[in-house]
């Protein structure tokens, strides 16, 4: 085994999460002491075990302001995505018609590029420079033929934040289901399943500080009722939609981390949000010519998002000994493939290869930032050599 890395400025929280120590303590004991299937109602474990995941299920509806009832368990948002995508287009007529954004998560464009190749019409909606789409835009390309919308919520490289709620009413007016891939905002920016409108919405469990293996979807309960089809079929778990016995410990980390995410809400979002500008303030005054891709308004609180014009992106990455960022999309980054976000916005395929995404977290410390500044400056530097650093200034600009 690889020994484990140490001393790393870990600000790769778009990726995934550390498990927040109250967590932890709240799975520990469906680990080490209770056992028990929370179907086997026969007796007192079951039903302690049953018990958990209800009261694990009412925390995550609470986060997102949804009906307990509408929470299906399921093992993370890639399998929320393609229960949503896939349930729906199985329970409409052949030749039918889904609107995606250009930046949608793997998860989304992958299973409907499947759907493309089987006879379904797929469109997808450009975004603005900004990260945004256009609503009205979007709204032209409905048809009678459109079963299902999916925009998500916020954008897992570049933090912008879609107009999900005019989305979902433009969809609502035409009795059109609305699906957001809420992962990147549940537990980061205020998110409101009903005040949004979505029909379904997805969530993961390990982008909140929970655990890894267990995310949820939303499906609005009628009327009208939505069908899906499930992808799993087994034991009829979670209202038929998704077989397989639910591990418990992982629900109730789940639930105790949407808990907790909402206790800290706000304060995060101002803390990560100052932190953020920061970062930024120190990388600017470094290197002047970097370009921020995305809008800065509507953006995720601890998201940032660069390109280093003039610098190779591989050569960079090797450069940034101890510090955990990522080059595009995380999620994607086995491809070697230039990001399709970065792409999507009009960056050249050079400067997307020659992009850094940050994301800070809950245990993110200024220190960390001005490092992690200091690291990037560094590695830029060694990489272009002084002469090409006509403005830097150790001291200009900063905070
Ligand atoms: N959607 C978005 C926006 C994501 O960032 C991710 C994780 N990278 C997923 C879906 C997939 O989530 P999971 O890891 O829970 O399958």
């Amino acid at each position: 085994m690889t020994t484990p890395p140490r001393d790393v400025i870990y600000l790769d929280h778009h990726a995934t999460t550390p498990v927040d120590p109250v967590v932890l303590e709240a799975m520990w004991p469906f680990f080490a002491e209770h056992v028990g299937n929370a179907a086997s109602a026969q007796h007192a474990c079951g039903r302690f075990a049953a018990a958990a995941v209800e009261a694990a299920r009412e925390r995550v509806a609470e986060l997102v302001d949804a009906d307990p009832r509408s929470v299906v368990f399921t093992s993370g948002a890639t399998e929320a995505n393609n229960l949503a995508i896939k349930g729906l287009l199985a329970m409409s007529p052949a030749g039918s018609h889904v609107v995606v954004s250009a930046i949608e998560h793997r998860s989304v464009l992958d299973v409907v590029q499947r759907l493309r190749r089987r006879g379904t019409q797929v469109t997808t909606v450009p975004v603005e420079v900004s990260g945004r789409i256009d609503v009205a835009a979007l709204e032209r390309q409905l048809t009678g033929n459109t079963v299902l919308v999916s925009v998500m919520t916020a954008n897992n490289e570049i933090g912008a934040i879609q107009p999900v709620a005019e989305a979902a009413a433009v969809c609502r007016a035409r009795g059109i289901p609305f699906h957001t891939d809420a992962v990147q905002a549940c537990g980061r920016i205020p998110f409101s399943v009903r005040e949004t409108g979505a029909d379904l919405a997805s969530l993961s469990s390990h982008k909140l500080y929970g655990p890894q293996g267990v995310g949820a979807l939303i499906v609005r309960r009628g009327p009208p009722r939505l069908m899906l089809e499930p992808l799993l079929e087994g034991g009829g778990h979670e209202q038929r939609l998704r077989s397989g016995t639910l591990p418990v410990a992982l629900i109730v980390g789940f639930g105790a981390a949407c808990a907790r995410a909402r206790d800290l809400l706000d304060e995060e979002v101002l803390r990560l949000t100052a932190l953020r500008d920061r970062l930024w303030r120190r990388l600017r005054s470094d290197i002047p010519d970097l370009v921020l891709h995305g809008g800065w308004e509507q953006r995720l609180p601890g998201n940032l998002n660069i390109g280093i014009p003039g610098v190779d992106g591989d050569a960079l990455l090797a450069g940034l000994q101890g510090l955990a960022v990522s080059s595009g999309a995380a999620c994607s980054s086995a491809e070697p493939e230039p990001s399709h976000v970065l792409r999507a916005l009009g960056v050249s395929e050079t400067l997307a290869r020659a992009s850094l995404r940050f994301g800070l977290g809950r245990f993110t410390t200024d220190n960390e930032i001005d490092r992690a500044a200091d690291i990037v400056s560094a590695a830029v530097e060694r990489r272009r050599g002084p002469a090409l650093f006509p403005m830097h200034s150790a001291t200009e600009d900063r905070p």
